[in-house]
């Protein structure tokens, strides 16, 4: 966004060069208190923020395992410093670990009684499976014989270390040493391997029927494996084990996913990470032990309901990975997959009721929809983590409705919980509905990702890449998604996996990215090598198309149609009646037809900001206009012309009163015709022929007229205003036909605003010239149709930087401004309109442009030429009229631009008039702010 790039110029983000001095390393929580709290997530991470929030506030003061964050500063600081750390580290971390150990009453490397942590990353935003998690650290050869005595539990102690090893040496040894081993050759996988081959040869189904001795020889088998393949052992030393997870946390900001990760997001490297180091609880002791994530609310519908999934027996990551299919918390959380599965409720009702209230004091306290993460450890529960949570579009539309009406948060508040793209998602295709019914899906999975999309299957985040570059529409399909796949992700139309739930890794991004998505689709069968997918007796291959319902988690073989997006979204239009309320800047719609008028209408928009009169010679239906404004353009005598002007003239009257009605009792501002003549005149013999009849003249003298007109330079020729002056009764006719249609609606009863609007002037004296023609016909208009004034406005484009210049003098005789930025920035820059795309794509790859300035407005100068324009304008007329009719009306960052500037309203297509009444909603909320 521009506007971010122009403030960093003002100056907040410290620069990354400078080395600051550093603050307090390291921030306590635990026993009812913490040192940090929510509002420090630059500092803690977003993760220990919270984790304080929860320990130690006094609202809430929650059960959660006490440990110390080490913050990013800290991260920052590594990373300035050859991998070091800052001193006195070493001894804070010490100190804290005391300190949990006097909560725990457990000693970290203990024989007898072994505290045990996990390391957790946590940046300042949340990035989904990017950072990675190690658990179980300090458990030792030596520390096992006090778990075993503690736990009583041999089995649990040693599936415990083997994790450790897993996680460890994957992420550790192997991750943040920058190993980067071939597909399928990873530790953790052969690790994986090993496994699978003592469960195939004692015929064992899940990992849960493994005996406490099999885990033992896995374990040391383990160890073996890591030893042969990094030629060092795995570490068998508690603070060892630490310091190895705090550096490979740190290690892993600069990782290539991290990296990656982060590109798309936005994300500056200088943020840093933090680390979380964290007493461990155990939700793998056995039945009455589980873990579990949840929401507070519904993201997949924003429904008001608590919603969540949990394993028995088992620990951390077990729930979203997919390895078993977790169960629902309560009734509410059953999908088609969990319907046979007992939920937390029914098997541990008191431990539900503790986190059902939980979830209550916690919506309260942060009054939002959070995402949290819980452990039970026999039958004690203990809360992980919380953040506010991700939705879809339409999720977050009902939530800040409901909670707008369970008086939750404020209507300012409500418009600032949804982003101009998740509201973009309302107005998303979907698969038609039709088509739809009539088609029989071959695979049903987790709806994870809004709205319909088509695509041609691919199996690796690379081709779908690479397909997307050559302009293919692709669907992604894997097995499940990691976070190596994220730009593949980003390429697709849509994402199709066949294992993990509602918050697994594929279903997390895309609901953040509000993109299509299917996930859990166990019934499809995978095989990347042979690069099928089957189910349902089809066999797909690369490159076959599939359609995806992500609204429902339907998958259909080939291309199904598509249809727009909802119109008449009853909680769309509640949400933007709440915006209404706070925005202060109009939004009207660009319409070139009375179709057009009239959807846009439904849309919301209070009027049109531009009616472009030469459009009605395009579309459908225009075959016999379009002849006689052709005829009109080549005429050469002023008689020829008139009598071209008089048959087109029934054709543009109908056009224009069908609009003024289907918009009655709003403006509508009617631009007369600025056609690049060029483009009217016909290339096809056959028409050229025709032509040349109409008018009774030789085929050579309409060449010689159509070879007149060629200019050679179109964009700046003789146009607009300019065709005006030259022939004034192509101006008289429009007024006409203007005039006339609000005459006659106003026998009919029927209230029409027009507001004429002159485009392309550069200069007062071209304004009086037409002015004068439109008050003469109004004169006689009125007289020969014997009506009273017809009411109505006489504007100006303002599209040349010298009209911004001289817009003092415009606002004399101009009644209202509409700036046409469209040109204003093809002609402030010097970059013709058409021909950008030679250099655009360089210009912003290389950062010489921070954004394409034809889709954003170029705040720092064009901006600057729109400041005065309604500066000068407004000094010789204060209550002129300010629009903005160029591409830039729907586009958020430019709405707040025109909020900012004193404009009366924007302008834009009328699929992007809840954007832009929702971007002005915004910009009047943040203006409040200041
Ligand atoms: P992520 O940022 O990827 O969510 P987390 O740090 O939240 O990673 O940890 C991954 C998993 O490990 C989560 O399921 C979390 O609940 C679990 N976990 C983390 N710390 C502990 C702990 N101290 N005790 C038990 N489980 C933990
Ligand atoms: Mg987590
Ligand atoms: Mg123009």
């Amino acid at each position: 966004m521009p506007a971010s790039v122009l403030s960093r110029k003002s100056g907040s983000p410290a620069s990354a060069a400078k080395p600051k001095k550093i603050g307090k390393m390291v921030y306590f929580f635990g026993g009812g208190k913490a040192e940090g709290d929510e509002s420090m997530k630059n500092l803690l991470g977003g993760k220990g923020a919270n984790l304080a929030e929860m320990a130690g506030h006094g609202a809430l003061r929650l059960p959660v395992p006490p440990g110390f964050t080490i913050t990013t500063e800290v991260c920052t600081y590594y990373w300035q410093n050859r991998r070091s750390y800052p001193k006195g580290l070493r001894d804070l971390v010490d100190n804290n670990l005391r300190r949990v150990e006097k909560l725990t009453g457990k000693v970290f490397g203990d024989a007898k009684n072994p505290l045990l942590v996990s390391v957790r990353s946590g940046a300042r935003k949340s990035m989904p499976g990017m950072m990675e998690t190690i658990l179980n650290v300090g458990l030792t050869e030596k520390t096992i014989p006090g778990m075993v005595e503690q736990t009583k539990n041999e089995r649990f102690v040693y599936d415990a270390y083997r994790r450790l090893i897993m996680m460890y040496s994957d992420v550790v040894m192997e991750k943040a040493a920058g190993i980067e081993p071939a597909e399928g050759m990873g530790i953790r996988k052969q690790l994986e391997g090993i496994m699978d081959e003592v469960k195939e040869r004692m015929g064992y189904k899940s990992d849960t029927d493994l005996t406490a001795q099999d885990l033992k020889v896995i374990c040391s088998r383990f160890k073996d494996k890591v030893l042969e393949t990094f030629g060092k052992p795995f570490p068998d030393e508690p603070l060892a084990q630490l310091w190895g997870s705090i550096g490979a946390v740190f290690a892993s900001w600069m990782g290539k996913r991290a990296i990656s990760y982060r590109r798309i997001e936005g994300i500056p490297e200088e943020w840093g990470t933090a680390v979380n180091v964290q007493s461990m609880v155990f939700g793998n002791m056995g039945e009455d032990s589980a873990t579990g994530v949840g929401f507070t609310r519904n993201p997949g519908t924003g429904d008001n309901h608590f919603y969540g999934e949990y394993l028995v027996n088992a620990q951390g990551e077990d729930v979203v990975a997919g390895i078993r299919t977790p169960a629902p918390i309560n009734e509410d959380s059953r999908s088609e997959q969990s319907k046979h599965l007992q939920s937390l409720q029914q098997i541990m009702p008191e431990t539900y009721e503790q986190l059902f209230d939980i979830r209550n004091r916690l919506e309260k306290h942060y009054r939002d929809m959070l995402d949290i993460e819980f452990t039970i450890e026999r039958g004690t529960l203990y809360m992980l983590q919380c953040r506010v949570g991700k939705r879809n579009g339409p999720s977050a539309v009902r939530i800040a409705l409901d909670m707008l009406q369970e008086k939750l948060i404020k209507k300012e508040e409500a418009v600032a919980r949804v982003t101009p793209a998740q509201l973009d998602e309302l107005l998303h295709p979907i698969v038609d509905p039709k088509a739809e019914a009539a088609t029989k899906p071959i695979a049903k999975g987790l709806p994870a990702g809004p709205g319909g999309a088509k695509g041609m299957i691919v199996f690796t985040a690379q081709d779908a890449v690479n397909w997307a570059k050559q302009g293919k529409k692709v669907i992604l399909v894997r097995e499940e998604t990691n976070p190596e796949d994220v730009e593949g992700m980003r390429a697709a139309q849509a994402i199709l996996t066949a294992r993990g739930g509602m918050t697994s890794h594929a279903a997390l991004v895309a609901r953040g990215w509000g993109k299509c998505c299917v996930v859990g689709c166990g019934a499809l069968e995978i095989d990347v090598h042979q690069k099928t997918v089957s189910g349902a007796g089809e066999i797909l291959r690369e490159g076959d198309w599939l359609t995806l319902n992500g609204s429902k988690g339907l998958v259909y073989k080939g291309e199904l149609p598509m249809r727009d997006a909802d119109e008449g979204n009853k909680e769309l239009s509640e949400f933007l009646k709440v915006c209404n309320a706070v925005r202060k800047l109009g939004v009207r719609a660009n319409a070139d037809t009375p179709e057009d008028a009239a959807r846009a209408r439904r849309f919301g928009a209070e009027g049109i900001g531009l009616f472009r009169i030469e459009h009605m010679f395009y579309g459908k239906g225009s075959e016999a206009p379009l002849f006689k404004l052709r005829k009109m353009i080549v005429s050469k005598t002023l008689e020829e012309r008139r009598r071209a002007l008089d048959e087109l003239f029934p054709h543009m009257k109908a056009d224009i009163k069908a609009t003024l009605k289907a918009m009655h009792d709003l403006p509508v501002t009617i631009r007369t015709i600025d056609p690049p003549l060029h483009e009217f005149v016909p290339h096809e013999a056959e028409k050229l022929k025709e032509l040349a009849q109409s008018l009774n003249i030789g085929l050579d003298e309409l060449e010689k007229r159509a070879a007149n007109l060629r200019e050679s330079n179109p964009m700046m020729g003789h146009r607009g205003v300019r065709l005006g002056i030259t022939y004034p009764e192509v101006t008289e006719m429009q007024a006409r036909a203007i005039f006339e249609s609000a005459a006659e609606l106003q026998k009919e009863g029927i209230k029409s605003l027009p507001e004429i609007m002159i485009p392309v002037v550069c200069n007062e004296a071209e304004l009086k010239h037409q002015f004068e023609l439109v008050a003469k016909v109004h004169r006689e208009v009125t007289r020969a149709m014997r009506v009273k004034a017809i009411p109505h406005l006489v504007g100006t484009m303002i599209e040349i930087p010298r009209a911004c210049l001289v817009a003092c003098k415009l606002a004399e005789v101009a009644q209202f401004f509409s700036f046409g930025t469209n040109d204003l920035t093809q002609m402030g820059f010097g970059f013709s309109r058409d021909d950008t795309g030679a250099f655009m794509g360089d210009y912003i790859e290389k950062k010489i442009l921070a954004a394409d300035p034809f889709q954003t407005i170029d705040q720092q100068g064009i901006g600057q030429l729109i400041e005065m324009g309604v500066q000068r304008g407004r000094k010789a007329r204060k209550d002129l009229k300010i629009g903005i009719c160029g591409e830039h009306g729907g586009e958020p960052a430019s709405v707040e631009f025109c909020h900012r500037t004193g404009f009366t309203y924007v302008s834009c297509s009328p699929f992007r008039v809840p954007i832009a009444i929702l971007a002005a909603a915004q910009a009047a909320t943040k203006g409040k702010k200041k």
